[in-house]
């Protein structure tokens, strides 16, 4: 996760919309109240209600019989979708006069308060809430069929399919992004914005520790024969390790080749049936080789990285880069900026539902707006599916795992609503080939009620200490995703608490973490603990007396040591020292789906003898290949851009 990071130039999302109407409208409206009756006391009123990150305040005029106008303060819900819910929602309430508005997937909580603060309003104006609670708003009616044509069209308006959007643009092509929700950023902006890349320029900054070093030796323990296809590169890999060792550096060892093997050994699993699997060698030297290179085109772009590199949860290695923006929201505001300057049409709420063939080829798509308006974009020269994953479809996730002994259908979720992997279906109905959909990744540190990544504090792997309710660590923190995921599943409740101090919990100076949560929000509703002292946070977590002071005191023994005898962490940050101390209750939840549409490293989609269907490209999570069994934390991201990008420049040149 990003929570570590501490700058947030984008902390405040200054949503101030402003939706009004002239009385005559509401007048002429089919819905609009009777002139006669004075359903309101005229004038202007305020109220706030409690939104995700702090309160979000209203101003509601009203004149005798309608509600005119409402304005919406200044607030810090998630930029994106909580942004687009404070704008539609008083659009809806003020066109159809009603407070029985749907909330904004992804977005509920935004999307509540400010119901609740507008029907405060209604009540301060004299009116019956209840009445307009439970009056219907006109019934949406389709327009008329929308058919367009354009060179390239994208399904998906998450990080990979902005990112073809752009670079398909940018290549001069006419393009066409639609995207099923209300908003743009997918999966992309909730998630941590983690983004892994070998970068010489900002890594060298950072120090190899006593265990990273012991950690780097043991890939010359493996023999290149062992490694099928990727034995070229190990031996690679081995070469530069002897040199790095030789030179004496003590600067931080990295290289595309250690990013591979890592890549590589992360997500070679096999399932529950005995069938093995691994990241295509190909996809993932594409993905390591350019995702420095995509660092570079979106810093052209405008979206300025940190010179924080650390390792996210489940990455392996210290090469975790974030933007100057919180969690993934800079990817999303800056591409969405680009597209829009280059000329990108997006049409929101428009669903792809089928896409359309002739004779093979793949030249556009069916879609269907919210209101049932039925859309054909017709594509000439290419159809780009960045529809993301499904890991809000539990069906689905039923139907194909083949890794996790249970995935209940109840598990929760860090993912957006949307992710219910329409892309998948889309393109295996076209033909493609899928790959790997056994293979779902559980988030282990989520929050143990809604699932999501947000409501705690903890900082980079390095620095993380899970501790189960009897107060023991029970892994290797720096260990994969699916490994920590494992582990946490095997512990009471299925629950642990990440543990952090002072120093090593990654609050802003203005007392948040890298979500915007607020930290005295979140010790009032216990969603994270706090004491000055070890001994205070294990008497308010009913741990057994001594147990999480011991083992802090054994784990910073550790970090002395530079070596962890009871689980091999295999690097650590800072000692846990510095009050006050905090606890992060979490559990897992389904966080990433790893299988996906197959796709060549051209981001073509391939057919089930592995020939390209054409006029098909694939890009980001609905894509398989890459990460196979286990994406390492901070992968994805890079995946989706540079996936993104190379699907948009093929698709432009035709190729
Ligand atoms: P990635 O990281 O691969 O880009 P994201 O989850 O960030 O994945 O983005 C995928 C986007 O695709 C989401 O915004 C989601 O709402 C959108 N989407 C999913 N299904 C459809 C569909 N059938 N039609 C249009 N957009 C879709």
């Amino acid at each position: 996760m990003r929570g570590m990071r501490k700058t947030r130039l984008l902390g405040l999302v200054a949503c101030i919309a402003v939706v009004g109407i002239i009385a005559a409208t509401v007048a002429g409206c089919a819905s609009a109240p009777s002139k006669a009756a004075a359903q309101y006391k005229a004038g202007t009123y305020t109220a706030k209600a409690k939104g995700i990150h702090g309160d979000v305040a209203v101003t509601v005029k009203f004149s005798d019989s309608a509600i005119l106008e409402i304005k919406v303060g200044e607030n810090e819900e998630t930029a994106g979708i909580g942004e687009v819910a404070l704008k539609k929602l008083p659009e809806e309430i003020v066109k159809g006069q009603t407070l029985d508005i749907d909330v904004v997937s992804g977005a509920t909580v935004s999307s509540k308060a400010l119901l609740d603060a507008v029907a405060d309003c209604v009540k301060q104006a004299g009116g019956n809430v209840e009445a307009l609670k439970s009056k219907k708003a006109a019934a949406m009616v389709a327009g008329s069929a929308i058919e367009k044509t354009a060179d390239v069209v994208v399904i998906g308006g998450g990080g990979a399919g902005l990112s073809a959007a752009v670079s398909a643009a940018q290549a001069g092509a006419k393009v066409i992004l639609i995207e099923k929700s209300e908003a743009l950023g997918g999966n992309t902006i909730r998630a941590g914005g983690a983004y892994n890349a070998v970068d010489p320029k900002r890594q060298n900054a950072v120090k190899m520790t006593k265990p990273l070093m012991d950690n780097l030796k043991t890939y010359l323990d493996y023999k290149s024969s062992d490694f099928g296809e990727y034995g070229p590169t190990l031996d690679v890999l081995q070469q530069q390790i002897k040199d790095y060792l030789a030179s004496g550096s003590d600067t931080l060892f990295d290289s595309i080749e250690l990013h591979m093997i890592q890549t590589y050994l992360g997500g070679k699993r096999v399932d529950l049936k005995g069938n093995e699997i691994h990241g295509k060698i190909d996809l993932v030297r594409t993905l390591c080789t350019n995702s420095p290179k995509s660092i570079e085109w979106l810093e052209s772009l405008g979206l300025s990285f940190s010179d924080n590199i650390s390792t996210v949860l489940g990455a392996l290695w210290p090469r975790t880069h974030g933007t100057n923006y919180p969690v993934g929201t800079g990817f999303i505001k800056i591409l969405s900026a680009n597209a829009e300057k280059l000329g990108v049409e997006i049409m929101l709420e428009t669903k792809a539902e089928d896409l359309i063939l002739d004779k093979g080829r793949v030249v556009g798509v069916k879609a269907k707006k919210t209101d049932g308006t039925s859309v054909t974009l017709m594509a000439s020269k290419g159809v780009i599916m960045a529809t993301g994953g499904f890991g809000a479809n539990p069906e689905m996730r039923a139907k194909y795992n083949t890794y996790w002994p249970s995935l209940p259908l109840t598990m929760p979720t860090t993912n957006t609503p949307n992710a219910t992997g329409d892309g998948i279906v889309m393109g295996e109905k076209a033909g493609a080939d899928l790959f790997g959909m056994g293979f779902i990744q559980l988030m282990p540190s989520s929050h143990p009620v809604t699932g999501s990544l947000g409501g705690g504090v903890w900082g980079s792997a390095e620095d993380q200490v899970f501790v189960n309710e009897q107060g023991k660590r029970f892994v290797n923190e720096y260990a994969e995703r699916d490994v920590l995921a494992s582990a946490a599943l095997k512990q009471t409740h299925a629950l642990f608490y990440i543990i952090c101090d002072k120093n090593t919990c990654g609050i802003s100076p203005d007392g948040k973490n890298g979500w915007g949560d607020n930290i005295e929000d979140l010790v009032k509703t216990k969603s994270i603990y706090r004491a000055d002292t070890l001994e205070g946070l294990e008497a308010q977590l009913g741990m057994p007396k001594g147990a999480l002071v011991a083992q802090i005191a054994t784990y910073n023994s550790y970090i002395d040591q530079g070596k962890d005898p009871d689980f091999g962490k295999a690097n650590f940050g800072r000692k846990i020292e510095v009050g006050p101390f905090y606890a992060t209750p979490r559990s897992p939840s389904v966080h990433h789906t790893m299988g996906g549409l197959a796709i060549d490293k051209e981001a073509h989609v391939l057919d089930k003898s592995g020939k390209v269907i054409s006029g098909f490209y694939a890009a980001g999570e609905t894509a398989g290949g890459v990460n196979a069994g286990n994406r390492l934390g901070g992968n994805a991201i890079p995946s989706a851009i540079v996936y993104g990008r190379i699907a948009g420049a093929n698709a432009a040149a035709g190729k």
